[in-house]
């Protein structure tokens, strides 16, 4: 069968052998080659993260495709070229989405992390939830920096004693992260750590 990448839409060539190991491979090599890899970690809170790529470059563009003009078919390319590592970083964890606000997801009509995670088959459980009402981008950095709009749901108590992975899209402030490990930490968790598919390098000092 024929396959066409789902970024440049050129046909995609590889030889008999990885068209059978990779039969779902939806990004060609050329485009693969414009991800801006950055395997970078940092401790927020006590907290390890671990960053996949930059905020910039080819993948940048697919997320903003993917959230913001709603192409959902590009839902299993994002994290596709690193899914080797993360099925390593995640093993014996369970997944936890960042949440959006009900505004965002709503304009949307899905809740884009949980669709990646899905469409993988990553084991997560949807335990938070963001009750703000204003969009993050409409809030001064300041006020961002100290809002406490993340909370734990029923869901969250199946938690508890287990390895969790809280995983986002972009880390900009961190202010949702750190609201998001202080809400998580209530239903005790054996242990807490972060994977977050790229880093906002010009916000992070
Ligand atoms: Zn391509």
């Amino acid at each position: 069968m024929e396959r066409y990448c789902k970024v440049c839409f050129e046909k995609i060539k590889f030889s008999f052998l990885r068209n059978m190991i990779e039969s779902k491979y939806s990004i060609c090599s050329s485009c693969q080659e414009k991800i801006k890899v950055d395997f970078s970690s940092i401790k927020v809170d006590g907290v390890k993260i671990k960053f996949l790529s930059l905020y910039d470059g080819l993948l940048k563009n697919m997320l903003l495709s993917y959230k913001e003009s709603n192409d959902f078919e590009l839902r299993d390319s994002i994290l596709y070229f690193f899914l080797p590592y993360i099925k390593l970083y995640s093993l014996n964890c369970i997944f936890v989405p960042i949440p959006s606000s009900k505004e965002s997801n709503s304009k949307r009509g899905f809740n884009h992390l949980v669709e990646i995670l899905k469409v993988h088959k990553l084991k997560y459980i949807d335990a938070l939830e963001n009750v703000s009402t204003k969009n993050q981008k409409e809030l001064a950095a300041n006020k961002r920096m100290n809002n406490k709009n993340i909370v734990i749901n029923k869901n969250a108590y199946q938690l508890q004693d287990k390895k969790i992975i809280l995983f986002d899209d972009v880390y900009t402030t961190g202010s949702t992260f750190i609201s998001s490990v202080n809400a998580i930490k209530k239903i005790s968790p054996k242990k807490i750590k972060g994977l977050i598919i790229m880093k906002n390098q010009f916000q992070i000092n």
